[in-house]
């Protein structure tokens, strides 16, 4: 906790003054371009990746990047979306994925997690990624790689039952994106939002 205190004593000494201007005008405008929604794991820290300043991107993170289709009591998240659309009318969402994932990994692994019932309980809203892979495979260890790469179409399925969402697609006032950010590279691969099909970011 001390390193955390000794960055906070950090950031107000060497990196707010230069950006001192910019949090000025955030002091009184929330405008972000883009909603991001990616995994808590705290290897994938968005800004970083995407080179973003503060106030660029509206961030959701939840356990394995997952995100409860429209009406099923996941209210924080359901309420994030709909303010990151409706309120400040953002014009991507994107929807990342992750390696080596530990949701996924215990997914892909049939890991037993009956010390971990409220985990267990929220990983079902991956259930149809899992049940993609039990159906079309592999069997070997690109199990895990797929699954991530299925899951992001799942929760891209389940973003699009929001009403919020369902209304702007339909405006064509909204993109959908999906991405899988591989840790060890720092690549980022697309997800198809229609199709699956991968490609490497350029
Ligand atoms: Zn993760």
């Amino acid at each position: 906790m001390q390193e955390i205190a000794a960055g906070v004593e950090r950031f107000r000494r060497e990196a707010f003054p230069p950006r001192e201007e910019l949090f000025q005008r955030l002091a009184t405008t929330h405008t972000p371009d883009a909603l991001f929604i990616g995994c808590s794991d705290a290897r994938v820290v968005p800004e970083l990746i995407t080179q973003r300043e503060p106030g660029e991107l509206f961030v959701i993170r939840t356990a394995g990047n997952l995100v409860p289709p429209h009406g099923q009591g996941a209210d924080g998240i359901a309420a994030s979306i709909e303010y990151a659309v409706n309120a400040l009318g953002v014009r991507d969402v994107i929807v990342c994925g992750h390696s080596a994932c530990g949701a996924m990994t215990a997914l892909a692994s049939g890991t037993d997690m009956s010390h971990l019932p409220v985990t267990a309980s929220w990983l079902r809203h991956a259930d149809a990624s899992r049940a993609r892979l039990d159906a079309t495979g592999p069997e070997d260890g690109d199990r895990l790689s797929t699954l991530i790469h299925h899951n992001v179409t799942t929760q891209l399925t389940n973003l699009r039952t929001h009403p919020s969402v369902a209304r702007a697609l339909a405006r064509r006032e909204l993109t959908l994106h999906g991405w899988v950010y591989d840790i060890g590279s720092g690549r980022i691969t697309t997800v198809d939002t229609e199709t699956g099909a991968t490609a490497r970011l350029a």
